[in-house]
């Protein structure tokens, strides 16, 4: 019998390698639907419009968000990020499950209006080895680093919360973990909830 899909929700500071990790499991798992989000800042060298994030300019978000179209928004980084609420509900629906890369503030948000999501946080192994990652990736200037780098400080305190956390060592290691964590995921009763229905309707 189909389960009822799940929301996974992953958020991570910057440098983590929860790109790669995504990309990793959304190969392996064609099922897992992403939640495109909105996002003010400019796309980066390969990013697509409507594939990796809708590029809007601020005023188109602020009028979206003021119309509620928005399931979750935050500021991140200077930049304002949002979830479109109808996609996820239409995915949801269909029993689909459904992946969502967002940061702290909105997996809070998402926490309060979907309390079944799984929520996994994934963190980098050392704070040396974060502020290694993200010189090396050399996407980012001095102050920029300086500034992921405080920020990762505030989210970490948030880690506590989640329902899983997966330390990026080694990425095949926390690739294993992450992908435990969603099988695990969709175990959950709320996902079986018709079978468990199905099976009681037999005994009685
Ligand atoms: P980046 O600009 O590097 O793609 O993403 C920066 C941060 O914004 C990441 O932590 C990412 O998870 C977060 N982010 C991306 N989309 C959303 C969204 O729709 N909502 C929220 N709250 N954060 C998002």
């Amino acid at each position: 019998m189909e389960r009822q899909g799940i929301a996974l929700v992953l958020s991570a500071p910057s440098g983590t390698g929860k790109t790669t990790l995504v990309k990793m499991l959304r190969e392996e798992f064609p099922r897992l639907c992403y939640s495109i989000s909105c996002t003010t800042r400019a796309p980066r060298d390969g990013e697509v419009d409507g594939r990796d994030y809708h590029f809007l300019s601020r005023e188109r978000f602020r009028q979206l968000k003021d119309e509620h179209y928005f399931a979750e928004w935050a500021e991140v980084h200077g930049n304002f990020y949002g979830t479109p609420l109808a996609p996820v509900r239409e995915m949801l629906r269909q029993g689909k499950d459904v992946l969502f890369d967002i940061d702290v503030q909105g997996a809070r948000q998402v926490k309060n209006s979907l309390p079944e999501a799984f929520f996994a946080f994934i963190l980098p192994p050392s704070l040396e080895e974060l502020r290694r990652r993200l010189h090396s990736r050399g996407l980012d200037s001095e102050e920029t680093i300086r500034r992921r780098l405080a920020n990762a400080h505030d989210e970490l305190k948030e880690a506590a919360w989640y329902d899983a956390l997966i330390v990026n060592d080694h990425l095949e290691d926390a690739y294993a973990r992450l992908r435990a964590a969603y099988k695990a995921a969709t175990l959950a009763p709320h996902c079986h909830a018709q079978m468990l229905r199905a099976l009681l309707e037999d005994f009685a």
